[in-house]
This record gives C-alpha cells, sequence and structure tokens, in this order.
C-alpha cells in the first residue's frame, strides 16, 4: 500500500479510462469507499494499492498511476470482494479487465504469464510437457481400467485437466479417482491427449480472447465421443466449461458436474461402499468451486457419510471461506505472495485440531500441502478424491478380514495403511 501524493494535473488524467476498460464503470462509480474488498482481499496487504484505492485512481482517470501498478497482477480471483461488496460491483471481474488491458497494450505483463501463453499455444498444456503423455499418472495404477482412452459412447467423460495430468505430486486425484469410478461401475473415459487445457490460466492472465480455441477443440472431441456428461476433478476447469464455455460455444446438450458431486450422487445411489476413516478433518472450500462455482454441500455430504470421520469447519468456511492463494496465476507471477496465503489458510485449519485439512482441487492440495512442507507442521493435506477412496479401501480390508477371520490387530493390515494411519 502507498501513501505517496499524486500530482493531479491534466496532462495525467484519462477520463474516459474507466469507461474503456472497467466491466461496469457506471456501478465502479457507485463505490462508497467502505473498504471492504480491501479488507477481504487474500493478497491486499501485498499489493501496492489497495482494492479500494486502486477503483478510485480509475474513477480519477490516473489511467499511468493504475497500470504501473501490480495490484491486480496480485489478484488471485477468489471473488470474496465482489460477494461482499455492498454495491454489488463485479471486482474481480474489474482485476481481471485490467488484467487484459495490460496484455493488449503491452504493458509490464509478468514474464511467467507471457511464458505460459507460450507454452499453452505451443503444448496446449501448461507444464510443457508432450500433450499425447497426459494419462501418464495411469501407468502406476495396479489395473489400467479399459476403456480409459477415447471410448466411444461412454456415459461420463472424465476431463482431467493439465495440473493432475502433469505434476506428480498430485498424480494419486485422478489415480484416485478413476478407481472410484470403476468400483462404482462408472462407464467412463477420458480425451486423453486430446484434451486441451481448459484455458483458465489464460483467462486468469488477462487473456480470455485465446479461451474460445481450447473451448471449440475440447467440446468438438467430447461431441465426437457421443457422451454428453462432464466430469471434472479439477475446480478451475468446471468453472471454465460452466461460466465462461456458454458464452464462447453451444453446450446446450451437455452436462457438468464436480467430482464431488457425481460422488455424493454415487453415495446416495449406493453404488459406493465407505468404509471407517477415524480421523478429524477439516475442510478447505476451493474459491472456483465454492463462492464461484456454489458447490458447498456435495463436498460436506461425502465426507459426512465416511463412517468414523469428524468435521470440523473453520473459521472461516463456504461462501466466506478464505483462499489458498493459488488462483490467478499468482504463484507464476509471485510465489512468495501465494505462499504467505496458503500459510493463513493452513493456520485456520490448525485451529481446528484436525489431522488432516481436506480439498477437492488439485491446486488447493499443492499450494497448502507446500505451505505445510515449509511450515513443518503435521497436517496431511488429501483431496477429497483421495480420501473416498481410502474409505472405500478400508472396507475392503476389513471384509477381507472378516472373511478370512483375520484380527482387527493393526499389524495385519498392510504397511501402506497403516503408515496412512499413523499421519
Ligand atoms: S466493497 Fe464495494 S463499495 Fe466498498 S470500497 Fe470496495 S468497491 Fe467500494
Ligand atoms: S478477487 Fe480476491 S484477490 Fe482479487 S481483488 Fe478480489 S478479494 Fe482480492
Ligand atoms: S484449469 Fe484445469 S485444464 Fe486448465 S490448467 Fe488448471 S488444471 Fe489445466
Amino acid at each position: 500500500m502507498t501513501s505517496e501524493t499524486l500530482d493531479l494535473t491534466r496532462e495525467l488524467v484519462d477520463e474516459a479510462f474507466a469507461e474503456r476498460v472497467a466491466p461496469d464503470p457506471e456501478l465502479l462509480r457507485t463505490c462508497m469507499g467502505c473498504g471492504t474488498c480491501s479488507a477481504s482481499c487474500p493478497t491486499g496487504t501485498a499489493m501496492d494499492y489497495t482494492p479500494r484505492q486502486l477503483w478510485r485512481l480509475m474513477d480519477l482517470g490516473l489511467k499511468d498511476e493504475v497500470v504501473r501498478s501490480r495490484t491486480f497482477w496480485l489478484c488471485v480471483t477468489c471473488n470474496a470482494c465482489t460477494v461482499r461488496c455492498p454495491r454489488g460491483i463485479p471486482l474481480m471481474e474489474t482485476m481481471l479487465a485490467l488484467k487484459s488491458y495490460a496484455v493488449q497494450e503491452g504493458l509490464q505483463v509478468p514474464e511467467g504469464l507471457l511464458r505460459l501463453r507460450d507454452t499453452v499455444t505451443a503444448n496446449h498444456n501448461i507444464s510443457g510437457d508432450p500433450n499425447e503423455t497426459r494419462l501418464i499418472w495411469s501407468e502406476n495404477l495396479p489395473r489400467i481400467p479399459e476403456g480409459i482412452e477415447a471410448k466411444r459412447g461412454a456415459e461420463v467423460l472424465y476431463f482431467v485437466g493439465c495440473v493432475g495430468a502433469f505434476y506428480p505430486r498430485v498424480y494419486s486425484i485422478p489415480q484416485s479417482f478413476v478407481q472410484i469410478l470403476e468400483r462404482a461401475g462408472v462407464d467412463f473415459t477420458t480425451l486423453g491427449g486430446e484434451e486441451w487445457c481448459c484455458g483458465y490460466p489464460l483467462y486468469a492472465a488477462g487473456m480470455a480472447d485465446r479461451v474460445a480455441e481450447m473451448a471449440r477443440h475440447n467440446v468438438e472431441r467430447i461431441r465426437e465421443m457421443g457422451i454428453k456428461r462432464v466430469v471434472f476433478t479439477c475446480p478451475s476447469c468446471y468453472y471454465a466449461w460452466t461460466h465462461l464455455y456458454p458464452n464462447l460455444v453451444v453446450l446446450d446438450d451437455l452436462q457438468f458436474l464436480h467430482a464431488t458431486e457425481l460422488m455424493a450422487g454415487l453415495i446416495e445411489g449406493q453404488r459406493l461402499g465407505l468404509g471407517p476413516v477415524e480421523r478429524v478433518v477439516t475442510y478447505h472450500d476451493p474459491c472456483d468451486l465454492g463462492r464461484k462455482g456454489g458447490v458447498f454441500d456435495a463436498p460436506r455430504f461425502v465426507l459426512e457419510s465416511i463412517p468414523g470421520l469428524e468435521l470440523r469447519e473453520m473459521a472461516n468456511y463456504g461462501e466466506n471461506a478464505l483462499c489458498c492463494g493459488g488462483g490467478g496465476d499468482v504463484e507464476i507471477a509471485e510465489a512468495e505472495v501465494t505462499g504467505a496465503v496458503a500459510a493463513r489458510r493452513l493456520a485456520q485449519a490448525q485451529g481446528t485440531g484436525a489431522g488432516i485439512l481436506v480439498s477437492a482441487c488439485q491446486q488447493c492440495k499443492r499450494t497448502l500441502a507446500e505451505a505445510a512442507r515449509k511450515a513443518r507442521v503435521r497436517m496431511r493435506v488429501m483431496d477429497l478424491t483421495e480420501l473416498v477412496w481410502r474409505s472405500m479401501q478400508n472396507l475392503e480390508i476389513a471384509n477381507a478380514r472378516r472373511g478370512f477371520g483375520i484380527s482387527n490387530n493393526s499389524q495385519d493390515r498392510p504397511a501402506s495403511v497403516r503408515e496412512d494411519e499413523g499421519r
């Protein structure tokens, strides 16, 4: 935050700036300066101007001061400001519009975001790996599910997303999810190497004009396969398909679900057998799934369906959940800011006394697990898919033990499960 005095001479003022850039300039002018947006912003303390100050600068037409600021590059697109603004101003969208303006005008775009754009354009994914290796995570499964790649007419298409596909620390999320689907008898497939990045990372970098090509490609491939339902473990992919794609392509006949919703439906339909997980857990709502996607109940229903598990909410949860810091490409532009935000969220999780911090997002898991590692905190960070898979395995082990008359002694359990219980 800055307290410098600005020179308001005529030459510095571009009165039409807000008109040209803000999604709703009229509404932006109704800002009453209450500061709720700044107080809600997880990265506000790292910004040179707080969100409230930035809106004022825009209103005054101080374009150069606005575009020189790093404030909008530090927006993690958590949407907390928008849902809390008493005037209902689309503030996250205004931050994104400023990024777009800077990109279009070639103004101080962080190097990392330009590299991201080039990587996604060249490789159709965010990591730069050969796109045909998108199913590499499946090679470590005990058995690769039949029809995992490009099965025509499957009941469900699992859109894996770049993070799950290419970042080994979260391979266990798609691995767990496909095993859950297989055990539940869901007829599923993936696009394999034909899956392209959903485009969300470019949207978050102010490059939304590049998303249409990705939307068209992904939707056409799914249509060719004759599939009507698409499921996501990545909330950002889910958000892109449900909030960005409808403005770009016709989706009328397609249905979208996040993995938490699909698992909740399978539990209700008694298609998942869950065994005991006698642990206290807390749940972190990913911004793209909760505050932006409106999915709060399904993950909690799934957690509460696991026998022996106790869910303790953090001080901020549901629509008021704090961001983990992993959104908006801020990790690419300024990794230490992401680390500081994640550390705050981790501290809230510790405050519940839970031993496991559960989320439903690859990026949240990466960010929060890294914060726990750096702080040397003994808190396990798991995705809900991993926890459900563990619960299902616990039931299978218990059933096998009963069937073979094995005692309940923990030494009889496989080493991997015993280790897991100790964490
Ligand atoms: S919360 Fe809304 S009204 Fe309050 S300062 Fe921020 S933009 Fe203005
Ligand atoms: S969307 Fe989140 S990070 Fe961005 S300005 Fe609003 S509160 Fe801050
Ligand atoms: S939003 Fe989804 S597809 Fe897009 S980069 Fe993230 S994981 Fe990849």
